[in-house]
């Protein structure tokens, strides 16, 4: 069975900062979600790459999501290359998402906005008919089966709560907040107060007044409670301009 979306990120809980309300919602109404991180966060202060699929799992279960998979290329460095297309490639195929959502193509992060260009390129050429998995090398060609079928999503759209941009549009989460947030509290070695990276890492009571007033930020202008932001490079098509949401005056 085909995905109906899928969140592609660098890190594992990016997802859950930036999309996972989105996902939640889409899930309950009955779509089939997924998450590919791209990495499996050996670099980051606190935890290890085990502690943090352990959590990511925990994570998914709680947003419901159908499919999670993290893919091998190495934390801190996200690079660009033929090899690690090839690897977003096999995952499109296999999945076949009709809506891709890749992460806000600029960013502090160099894996961040790397992840946005390596999604977009993955997605290209993942349809074009004359690119064989079997050209993919071997260390990542352990699947098999039919996943060659070349599959470009519909649609991609971008999660931009990590950099200050105008969103094209925001999706309401007010219904999905509490529970967004329990997934990203899912990240234990992450978000719960402790010594390591005390420095850097901000205290739990301080991590929710920001998530909420980040979701909050954006449920404002669209009037509603919470919501999350995203870019799409198309223009809006409209149908009907009298349903058009989101009060001007
Ligand atoms: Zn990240």
């Amino acid at each position: 069975m085909p995905l109906d979306i899928l969140a592609v990120a660098a890190h594992r809980d990016d997802v859950e900062q930036t999309c996972a309300g989105t996902l939640l919602k889409m899930a309950e109404r009955g779509y089939r979600t997924g998450i590919l991180d791209l990495t499996q966060g050996e670099m980051g202060t606190r935890g290890s790459a085990e502690d943090r699929a352990r959590e990511a799992a925990e994570a998914a279960r709680i947003l419901r999501v159908s499919w999670r998979a993290a893919l091998d290329i190495p934390d801190g460095r996200v690079e660009n290359t033929w090899e690690n297309r090839l690897k977003v490639v096999r995952v499109l195929r296999e999945q076949r998402p009709r809506v891709l959502i890749l992460p806000y193509w600029e960013a502090r992060h160099p894996d961040h906005y790397t992840a946005s260009i390596l999604g977009y390129e993955a997605a290209f050429i993942s349809g074009l008919a004359k690119l064989a998995v079997s050209q993919q090398p071997a260390a990542i060609r352990d699947t098999g089966g039919d996943s060659a079928a070349p599959h470009r999503p519909f649609k991609i759209i971008y999660a931009s709560l990590y950099h200050d941009v105008r969103p094209t549009f925001v999706v309401d989460i007010t219904d999905q907040f509490e529970t967004r947030f329990a997934a990203l509290m899912a990240y234990k070695s992450q978000f719960t107060d402790q010594e390591a990276g005390s420095t850097i890492f901000p205290a739990h009571k301080e991590i929710r007044a920001r998530v909420e007033s980040v979701a909050r930020h954006y449920g404002m202008m669209a009037g509603v409670t919470y919501a999350e932001p995203f870019v799409q490079k198309e223009v809006g098509l409209v149908e009907d301009v009298l349903a058009i949401p989101v009060k001007s005056i």
